[in-house]
């Protein structure tokens, strides 16, 4: 899990947008890229994203 200080911090590096964690995933709420976590650490790339379109 991603502490919260850190979540209030982080926004989507492609719209600016609120993150929302949905194990193992940071989602954006706004664009809804899906950006991967390792050992705890989020990866905030648009380049690592991933859309789920069927969401
Ligand atoms: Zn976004």
């Amino acid at each position: 899990m991603i502490p919260q200080e850190l979540m209030d911090i982080l926004v989507c590096p492609a719209c600016k947008g609120d993150l929302r964690q949905e194990d193992p995933e940071l989602v954006c709420t706004r664009c809804s890229l899906r950006y991967p976590v390792r050992d705890g650490i989020p990866i905030m790339l648009v380049e690592q994203a991933t859309k789920r379109d069927d969401a």
